[in-house]
């Protein structure tokens, strides 16, 4: 089975709105809500599950029975940063279905995932174990210490972008996140930083630059833009 799991639990701070980021109404329907349409909608999706921040979660159960997500059928609590919500989204979800599933962990502010990069993903977990969504990365990268100034570049070609999804398999997700918390390892900023932090190789699988992140308002703006953009039908 594989199950996309949503991870929804962050209050959104940098957005600097009254509402949690992933609930923002952008041309009448929540951003969630986008996310969640495009896991229900893709057929190798089984099931999806969410890890939803406190006090959301019977507006969510409402939402998904508005838009017809009927694949949603576990939420979970979120925890106090992104490594604890996103363990207790992968530890309910083997207690539920056991190690061998494939989990698709993603962010629920990433509203336009496409088909293509689910697929690819779920292929890359099935051939290696796990599949992290990567973008090659265009710009030239400069090291900082202050933000001010810098003396220091990273080659490109050696750098990938993430994203989400990351797609694992239950059982080593959740070893993964136990053994990191013996560590010591707190607060990994992703799966696949947490993964690499604990020694561990990562294998790669297509993203978008469209596959935008919601971090700030300008975000939004270019969401808004991203929906109304449809290629011309003679670009090859
Ligand atoms: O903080 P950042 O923008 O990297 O968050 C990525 C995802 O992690 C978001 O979907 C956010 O809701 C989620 N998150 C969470 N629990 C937290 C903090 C962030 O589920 N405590």
């Amino acid at each position: 089975m594989n199950i996309g799991l949503l991870i929804a639990g962050g209050s959104g701070k940098r957005m600097g709105q009254d509402i949690p980021k992933q609930f923002l109404t952008v041309n009448e329907k929540p951003v969630i809500v986008y996310t969640l349409e495009a896991f229900q909608d893709h057929p190798e999706i089984d099931e999806i599950a969410v890890v939803c921040i406190e006090g959301w979660e019977n507006m969510l159960s409402a939402y998904a029975k508005q838009f017809n997500i009927t694949k949603l059928k576990n939420i979970f609590p979120g925890g106090e940063n992104g490594q604890d919500s996103i363990r207790n989204g992968v530890y309910g979800l083997r207690d539920a279905y056991g190690d061998d599933n494939i989990v698709l962990i993603h962010d629920s502010i990433r509203p336009m995932v496409s088909p293509e990069i689910i697929s690819d993903c779920i292929s890359v977990t099935e051939k290696k174990g796990c599949a992290i969504t990567v973008i090659p990365c265009a710009e030239a990268m400069l090291e900082t210490n202050d933000g001010i100034e810098s003396d220091g570049s990273y080659p490109r070609d050696r750098l990938k972008r993430t994203q989400t999804p990351q797609g694992f398999k239950l059982g080593e997700i959740c070893d993964l996140h136990k053994r990191a918390l013996e560590s010591g390892i707190t607060n990994s900023v992703a799966s696949c930083t947490l993964k690499i932090e604990m020694g561990e190789k990562v294998y790669f699988s297509k993203g978008s630059e469209k596959n935008i992140k919601l971090t700030t308002v300008e975000d939004i703006d270019i969401f808004k833009a991203l929906l109304m953009a449809k290629r011309a039908d003679w670009l090859k």
